[in-house]
């Protein structure tokens, strides 16, 4: 469904428009011909659009702004950590020095790059309370299958060969189980109580002498602190299991609490939610683990180590898991991280809790009166929503979500976490102005009273997009990605 005239750049062709100019061929002419292999040289010239540098440039440019970022609008995507990411970051990133390196030059030529790498793994240490840090993982799920890995080496190394469950709450992100499942452990499902933390009785009951681990955010997908970790780590640690803390949500506790001193064993952080590298385009990421000393012969390898002033890599590590990625992980990313933390400084990062958790907590009680509140609780960094009363009028929180589009906003994550209905998950975080957190309660009292007043406006929407409602399967499965001629 296309509500722009806009034409598509095929329909602009006309024969013989030129859209570059390239200065006169100052070497031989080759003869393809004789280059390749025969049956490799088109015989046809292929069909492309003859349009003007001009041409070309609006296009892309209109492309562009169908697209929505951080950089161009609200995104309270909970669970994803949509924070400004400052463009110093960037500048550092584009240094000569790290944006030219190659990763397989020689230890000795890239020291800078090395320092940096090993001055980013102790500040993690720092922050998360562990005894050591791989940067090898590429996002959080790959850090949390890497974390799980070692687990099982340790267990194995052990002779616990029984351990074969991985204990998830049932208010878990997706990725929880599906690492556990593709690194070899069945997944045992622990319920939240009335209040939206883990059931203590239940977790009593799921874990024993089969118990690999038990995977857990802190504060949970409900945006809720675990009051009662230090009693679950004793759970989970007398049976002989391991605690798995997924670090997504660890912009709720920077600076403030330690998933290490929780009791935690292992740790994966997101560097691009709560460091700043972008999220674009699904990646790249950086998801590097955290672990306690009776888990550090398991680690990934290389491990970067500090030998007097020099930086190498460390092969001869007959336990570790292996390598988990080519060369030593996103290194772009971690630059990025490295600048942020450095920026921030520790004031900087317990003032990022501490806006983002405040943000969070003044949004719910702005919007409680006109949405369904399931945990009435002081929030952490995010906090979930229920459309239920909408859908008694026949308003889904899916068509909230769509609603939102309309007044140019990326909309909150939906559905999840599964065990509250409809359920609407926002997370302001804490580079955003009052007036932007203002403007968009604003907007989610309005269609509240549209689904009162006006329901086919919700039910319909978004009004103002390029692209309506899509086949939301379809879309993923079966895209039309190339131009077809009508
Ligand atoms: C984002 C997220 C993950 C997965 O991280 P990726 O970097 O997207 O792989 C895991 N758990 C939670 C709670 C998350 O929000």
């Amino acid at each position: 469904m296309h509500k722009e005239d806009q034409p598509l750049i095929f329909e602009l062709s006309t024969e013989g428009r030129i859209g570059y100019s390239l200065p006169e061929m100052d070497i031989p002419e080759i003869d393809l011909g004789e280059l390749l292999p025969e049956g490799y040289l088109r015989e046809e010239e292929p069909e492309l659009p003859e349009v003007s540098e001009l041409d070309i440039m609006r296009h892309y440019t209109a492309l562009s702004k169908r697209n929505h970022g951080v950089d161009s609008g609200f995104y309270p995507l909970g669970s994803c950590t949509m924070k400004y990411n400052p463009k110093i970051n960037e500048n550092v990133a584009r240094f000569n020095g790290f944006a030219h390196l190659h990763p397989l030059q020689d230890e000795s030529s890239v020291q800078g790059a090395l320092e940096l790498m090993y001055d980013l793994q102790e500040h993690l240490i720092e922050i998360t309370g562990m005894d050591e840090v791989t940067l090898q993982p590429a996002a959080g799920a790959h850090g949390e299958w890497t974390g799980l890995m070692m687990i099982r080496s340790y267990h194995e190394a052990n002779g616990d060969t029984k351990r074969t469950k991985v204990v998830v709450p049932d208010s878990a992100h997706g990725t929880n189980p599906a690492s556990a499942t593709v690194a070899g452990f069945e997944t045992v499902t622990v319920k939240s109580d009335e209040n939206g933390l883990v059931d203590l009785e239940d977790l009593r009951r799921v874990v024993g002498e089969d118990t690999a681990a038990l995977m857990l955010t802190n504060p949970n997908t409900l945006g809720l602190f675990e009051e009662n970790i230090l009693e679950m780590a004793e759970i989970v640690h007398s049976a002989g299991g391991k605690l798995y803390y997924d670090g997504a949500n660890l912009n709720a506790v920077l600076s403030k609490a330690r998933p290490g001193d929780m009791g935690f064993d292992v740790v994966h952080l997101n560097l691009h939610k709560t460091f700043t590298g972008p999220h674009g385009g699904g990646g790249p990421g950086s998801g590097p683990v955290g672990v306690k000393a009776d888990l550090i012969p398991y680690l990934p390898k290389p491990v970067l180590v500090k030998n007097g002033d020099q930086y190498e890599f460390d092969y001869d590590r007959p336990q570790s898991i292996g390598r988990v990625k080519p060369y030593y992980g996103n290194f772009g990313i971690n630059v990025r991280a490295y600048t942020y933390i450095r920026t921030m400084g520790p004031d900087g990062l317990k003032a990022v809790t501490e806006n983002a958790v405040l943000n969070a907590n003044y949004m719910m009680r702005r919007l409680e009166p006109f949405f369904d509140l399931p945990f009435d609780r002081h929030c952490k960094h995010e906090f979930v929503l229920s459309g239920k009363r909408q859908k008694r009028l026949g308003v889904r929180t899916l068509d909230i979500a769509k609603r939102l589009l309309d007044f140019g906003y990326h909309p909150p994550t939906i559905y999840f976490p599964l065990n509250v209905e409809e359920c609407i998950m926002i997370e302001p975080t804490e580079t955003e102005s009052k007036e932007t957190l203002d403007a968009f309660v604003d907007a989610m009292i309005q269609i509240a009273k549209e689904a009162e007043e006006n329901p086919e406006i919700v039910q319909e929407a978004p009004h103002t997009t390029v692209i309506g409602r899509l086949d939301e399967t379809m879309a993923a499965r079966k895209p039309v990605l190339r131009y077809q001629k009508q």
